[in-house]
């Protein structure tokens, strides 16, 4: 897209109070309209800025782009996940190389009053790494695995680092980590949201497993922060999300052994009896141990099963179950429990106590949520029977758009529902976990499949115990953020926030959204 035409996606209000001109020096400009954010800008000022002044005041070696750039628009949109993006934008982009560019491009922020936003890997679905106004630091080039000591069963790596690199990293060494589903997500925002990981039920989630956190904080200073060292950063940092007041730079992780016999059962059953089949589902889950990931899906049938499944729209159920045994054996006897269904004669197709791998099942994940789509993706907590919220929502995911996934995890093991870490800023949990994945192609589409998507959250509103503020639309629904953590959490995150960065420097969870 040339210039002019770049210029005329951003709105010309926000384009005007920006002050951009092409020299690269710049005027601040408030264009948040919430009072949080207002107070915010007031506090940070306004006042002309030297872009060059970036790297010959404060050392910064990678590239600095501001939106009169060229390369801006693909800096800024082009590694977003979700295709479905919006037209706010920062006035400067600071790519970084090293964690001293991180600290140059804070020091920098805060010289000239500008706000800052963090970008991982860019993966969150609302795209909270994108706000109007302010200094946006892209983390991209932090990606390496710095080291990994399978004796003392602990690693440090950067942020840019992915699902799929993770595991293929640990696992030749015989060990793993809880990292999160898909292949291409990075850990950075992952876990400093939650994680909602593989082997859940047993290594907790992915905050669970960190030892500490390498930050730079708010006054540019690099700190590092464990369950001894700057505690407010640890708890804070752990789960506080798009709310976090820092910037991550390393993470040093617990690891585990990895298991010998990963198994998957797969099965695919009619649409039309998927209240039934999650009647029966839900209560096994406290007769499968922990070990055993268990889900329940709606989606669009595969090629095959499209014939059979003409009379639900192509909707089927899928039921699939994962466990992270270490013998084939015990794989295959906790498996069979499925194989006991009343009505298994009805199922489509099915691959049962198949041996699998973190490869396969990241390729498995990545097929049903694949790159370059748009979505709004709302996933939460419940503690109902998994029955009602199939229930709630049977004729309206009839008509979901067919690249959607409407997901149920159902927690297994007696203790159900999994615990969270004591002392983190994470603390959201439920017995089970999920909700629409509403994705599609065409931008004609948006309208319509927005407002079924908001429909079907309505739907499942009775039944929620809480949002997870990785998988949901704190930006459509700045509420959703506070819904991701208990009341007591939520003050605690704002009184860190407060008290580590009393100058608003990182953007909040509301600020420069609108
Ligand atoms: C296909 C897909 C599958 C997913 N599967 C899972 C899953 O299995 N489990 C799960 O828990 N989540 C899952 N997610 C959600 C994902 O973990 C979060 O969206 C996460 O934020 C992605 O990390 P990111 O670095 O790409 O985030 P970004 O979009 O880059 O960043 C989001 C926000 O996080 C903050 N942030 C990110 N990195 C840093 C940092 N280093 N320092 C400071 N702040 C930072 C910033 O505030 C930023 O605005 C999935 C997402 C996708 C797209």
């Amino acid at each position: 897209m040339n210039n002019d035409k770049w210029k005329r996606l951003i709105p010309r209000r926000t384009f005007l109070s920006s002050g951009l001109i092409a020299t690269g020096s710049l005027v601040l400009g408030g264009a948040s309209h919430t009072n949080v954010a207002i107070a915010a800008t007031k506090r940070l000022g306004a006042g002309k800025i030297n872009l060059n002044a970036l790297k010959s005041n404060f050392g910064f070696k990678g590239a600095v782009l501001s939106s009169a750039d060229s390369g801006f628009e693909a800096a800024a949109f082009g590694e977003l996940w979700n295709k479905l993006q919006p037209k706010r934008h920062p006035q400067v982009i600071a790519q970084v190389t090293d964690e001293q560019d991180v600290v140059a491009a804070v020091k920098f922020a805060r010289a000239n009053k500008l706000k800052v936003a963090v970008r991982g890997g860019g993966h969150n679905w609302c795209s909270p790494s994108l706000r109007n106004n302010g200094l946006l630091i892209d983390l991209t080039q932090l990606n390496k695995v710095i080291s990994i000591d399978p004796t003392a069963r602990k690693a440090i790596l950067q942020p840019i680092v992915s699902n799929r690199e993770i595991q293929a990293a640990l696992n030749p060494h015989g060990m793993s980590f809880p990292s999160g589903h898909c292949p291409q997500v990075k850990l950075s925002g992952y876990l400093l949201s939650g994680g909602m990981s593989w082997n859940h039920g047993v290594w907790g989630p992915g905050v669970g497993s960190i030892e500490a956190i390498e930050i730079v904080n708010s006054k540019g200073n690099m700190i590092t922060a464990s369950a001894t060292k700057n505690p407010d950063y640890f708890w804070a940092a752990r789960g506080g999300g798009p709310g976090f007041f820092g910037v991550a730079t390393r993470y040093h992780l617990k690891l585990y052994p990895l298991p010998q016999a990963i198994t998957a059962s797969v099965y695919y059953y009619p649409y039309e009896s998927i209240i039934e089949l999650a009647q029966w589902l839900g209560p096994r889950a406290s007769q499968l141990p922990s070990s055993v990931e268990l889900s329940l899906f709606v989606v669009q049938a595969p090629p095959d099963l499209a014939e059979k499944a003409r009379s639900s729209n192509g909707k089927v159920a899928l039921v699939t179950a994962t466990v992270f045994a270490d013998s084939p054996d015990a794989a295959k006897s906790t498996l069979s429990l499925l194989d006991s269904y009343p009505l298994l004669d009805q199922c489509l197709r099915k691959s049962v106590a198949q041996p699998t791998n973190f490869e396969a099942l990241f390729d498995a994940s990545g097929a049903l949520w694949p790159s370059n789509l748009r979505s709004k993706v709302d996933a939460m907590f419940y503690n109902a029977p998994l029955a009602d919220l199939l229930r709630a929502t049977k004729d309206h995911l009839l008509m979901a758009p067919p690249k959607t996934v409407f997901l149920s995890v159902v927690y297994t093991g007696k203790n159900r529902p999994p615990a969270t870490p004591p002392d983190a800023a994470f603390s959201m949990t439920g017995a089970l976990y999920g909700g629409p994945w509403t994705m599609w192609d065409s931008a004609a589409d948006d309208a319509k499949n927005v407002s079924w998507h908001e429909e079907c959250v309505q739907l499942l509103k009775p039944h929620i115990a809480g949002h997870y503020v990785a998988e949901t639309d704190t930006v459509g629904h700045p509420e959703f953020a506070r819904l991701s953590y208990k009341p007591a959490n939520w003050k605690r995150l704002a009184e860190l926030r407060e008290k580590h960065d009393p100058e608003g420097l990182f953007f909040d969870f509301s600020n420069g959204l609108s």
